[in-house]
């Protein structure tokens, strides 16, 4: 079977089920932010910002995102993150995204709620007017906050929730287990929110976190979840419970150099259901959609065939109802017809 080509991955229908807003700021918006609300780094060039970018675990990167995210202080910096990255990906066949975003970071700064939302709901409706991509939004807590500060945050949304499809849990994973947030979890699935979580890549109890994920507070999907290939148990739940995994080859590289060829292909044999994602394309040398399928292509070989059924993973594992999905559904199997591929499920 020979690999697809990129040409292929350029047009196959696509939809992103994680990314990070805050993460999409790219060194050039960065710089325009920078000058509209008089910060330092309105001096630096777009090469010196890049330069800086090196990390290789989850807290040297989330120290450099951490940086970032000072730069977003108006609704209308909320409103051009958004529109940027909509714009990136609707020019890359993506028709549908589910956009996390992180409030805590910009209340505890002294944004209000009202600010971060209001820019981004502006910015998702201009985007499907303007490009046509669907988009929704995901909260999410940040695990090394309090459990009472992850409460207070779902309190300040619920006005918003028609905005707010569901709810996640990333930044700092260790020792910040997803049980912690246990309660603002129940409250969000009574609210009729979904749910998901990170359960990022070799951190300290992984097998721990993913089976609380699964088990204890209701996680629909696992974001990243890859250390599920260490425990049987574990991987005969997720995929006897059709759990997607949102999996992100850029970090997968920087986090384990080299083996994001064996881990996406493990999970296909393990039969897992696997989406391929960015995660935070303006920290990762703006690996987009596009971009990180085809990583994902070089290292595990991926075949048209592969690419057709992950693509129709991410549709299916959407959080849409069920015209959309089918709608979705239909362009890309008419897309694998005009390509030959047989399409699968
Ligand atoms: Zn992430």
């Amino acid at each position: 079977m020979t690999s697809a080509s990129d040409s292929f991955i350029e047009a196959l229908p696509k939809a992103e089920l994680h990314v990070h807003l805050e993460g999409t700021l790219e060194p050039a918006l960065k710089i325009v932010l920078a000058r509209r609300n008089g910060h330092a780094i309105q001096s630096m060039t777009e090469d010196d910002i890049r330069a800086g970018y090196v990390f290789d675990d989850l807290p040297s990167f989330l120290a450099l995102y951490y940086e970032g995210v000072e730069l977003l202080q108006t609704e209308q910096d909320f409103y051009d993150l958004c529109y940027a990255y909509l714009k990136k990906v609707a020019s890359q066949n993506v028709l549908y995204t589910e956009m996390f975003f992180d409030p805590q970071l910009h209340t505890r700064r002294g944004i209000a709620f009202e600010t971060v939302i209001k820019g981004i709901s502006r910015a998702r409706a201009d985007a499907q007017r303007d490009f046509g991509i669907r988009s929704q939004l995901i909260m999410c807590f940040i695990r090394e906050m309090s459990a009472e500060s992850a409460d207070e945050t779902f309190t300040q949304a619920l006005p918003y929730l028609s905005e707010i499809i569901g709810v996640g849990l990333d930044s700092d994973e260790k020792g910040n287990p997803p049980a912690k947030f246990a309660h603002v979890f129940r409250r969000a699935r009574e609210a009729g929110l979904h749910v998901t979580m990170h359960c990022d890549i070799d951190q300290q109890n992984t097998h721990e976190h993913i089976r609380q994920a699964l088990e204890d507070v209701g996680s629909e999907r696992l974001d990243h979840g890859l250390n599920v290939l260490e425990k049987p148990e574990l991987l005969q739940q997720a995929r006897e419970r059709h759990i997607p995994f949102t999996v992100c080859p850029f970090p997968n590289m920087a986090i384990r150099p080299g083996s994001n060829e064996k881990d996406i292909r493990a999970l296909l044999d393990a039969g897992l259901t696997i989406t391929i994602n960015s995660d935070d394309p303006g920290y990762m040398q703006s690996v987009y959609m596009n971009e990180a399928m085809k990583m994902a292509r070089d290292g595990a070989a991926l075949t048209p065939e592969e690419l057709v059924t992950i693509s129709r993973n991410a549709f299916n594992a959407a959080w849409i109802g069920a015209e959309e999905r089918r709608a979705y559904l239909d362009r890309l199997d008419t897309f694998a017809r005009r390509e030959g591929v047989a399409a699968i499920g």
